[in-house]
């Protein structure tokens, strides 16, 4: 159970992080990942092209229908657990590694065609193709095999948030804060091991659009490329990693301070304002409904609303869909509450109105 946000990442960063990262967690209780609230429930009985249809997840892929750039100090400090827990996860490491496929002394990471792959079929396949499937995540027990030391894309994804949009927004925040960390940390970390390495900085995410044969066809990097890259720890890349967390270990909060200078600390008030967004919801003067709001009624009595986010849809009485219509532009909220009560005896809570804006069934106008 998290404590403060900062339990969501790995260990590593107790030593570093700022003030934002210890405040205390948000639980995303409608994330269920043990039992996938994307997945159909138990008992339910449609075939896997219905349940894909209705944008089901599959209980043996989820949303590890990804496969993320994991720095070199964390996949060094997998490899330096002596844990039996993270053996399965090691081994995974290994022979991926081995592969030489993705192997770069500041990643380990998908390869292109990978990346491709799911660019152009996120929309049509996350959740449910195998095609896409992380090579760290192990079935039967259907959860991550590497999960203490996961990267900041995993750590901070929820499919659905508690606060709507807001908790979306802050994640994302959180994981582009973090990408920045993970860019600069494992290319000085890298440099720090091996000093002669000339390659340029690698960021954390690339845009692919070509691929080399050997890339198309999943065969290792050409060993004239890859000593390039590697130089004289081609062949020794465990190692390398394994280094790599030694000298993030070393490092004290000054080093790391000077590594991420003030760029990072520009987003941080940012990210504390988002922090305080979600933990202490206010309701905004103006609110209209969401022009491209979906409403689907289900049965006599509750409609499925879906408007932030097509994974986070929502029951509720259908009376909602002509109480959002009330709101406009014209008046502010107080005003609409004091005509609903005064015209039809109608009593809102503020609490609710706040829910409706968090999941963006009701915005501010622009
Ligand atoms: S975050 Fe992923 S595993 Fe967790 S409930 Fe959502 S889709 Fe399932
Ligand atoms: S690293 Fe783990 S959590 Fe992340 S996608 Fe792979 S299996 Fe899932």
């Amino acid at each position: 159970m998290s404590e403060v946000v900062l339990d969501m990442l790995p260990e590593i960063y107790r030593q570093w992080l700022p003030e934002v990262f210890w405040r205390p967690a948000i639980p995303e209780r409608k994330a269920t990942c043990d039992s996938c609230a994307m997945c159909l429930p138990e008992g339910a009985q449609l075939s896997k092209e219905q349940a894909d249809r209705q944008g089901f997840f599959q209980p043996d892929l989820k949303c590890c229908t990804f496969q993320p750039s994991i720095p070199n100090y964390l996949i060094g400090g997998l490899l330096s657990d002596e844990r039996p827990l993270f053996a399965e996860g090691q081994r995974r490491v290994k022979d991926y590694i081995a592969l030489r496929i993705g192997v770069h002394p500041q990643w380990v990471r998908p390869s292109n065609k990978q990346l491709l792959l799911l660019q152009a079929s996120q929309q049509s396949s996350f959740g449910r193709s195998s095609q896409l499937l992380c090579p760290f995540f192990q079935t039967p027990q259907n959860n991550c095999s590497i999960w203490k030391f996961r990267d900041s894309d995993c750590s901070f994804f929820f499919c659905k948030h508690e606060a709507g949009e807001d908790g979306r927004t802050l994640w994302k925040r959180m994981q582009t804060w973090m990408w920045t960390l993970e860019t600069k940390l494992s290319y000085h970390l890298a440099k720090s091991v091996c000093p002669s390495f000339s390659w340029a900085l690698e960021g954390k995410k690339k845009k692919v659009t070509r691929l080399a044969i050997h890339v198309l066809e999943e065969r290792p990097m050409p060993d004239d490329e890859y000593s390039k890259i590697w130089g004289e720890w081609a062949g020794k890349e465990e190692a390398f990693y394994r280094a790599c967390y030694d000298a993030a270990c070393a490092l004290t909060k000054q080093d790391f301070d000077n590594i991420m200078q003030e760029e990072l600390d520009e987003t941080l008030p940012q990210l504390a304002h988002l922090y305080n967004k979600v933990t202490s919801p206010t309701l905004p003067q103006f609110l209209i409904p969401h022009p491209e709001l979906t409403i689907q009624q289900m049965n006599d009595e509750l409609s499925l609303f879906v408007a932030y986010s097509r994974y986070d849809p929502v029951l509720l009485p259908k009376e909602v869909e002509d109480l959002i219509q009330a709101f406009s532009a014209e008046e502010t909220v107080q005003e609409t509450l004091q005509r609903l009560y005064d015209e039809q005896e109608i009593e809102v809570e503020e609490a609710f109105l706040i829910g409706l804006h968090q999941l963006r069934i009701l915005i501010e106008p622009t």
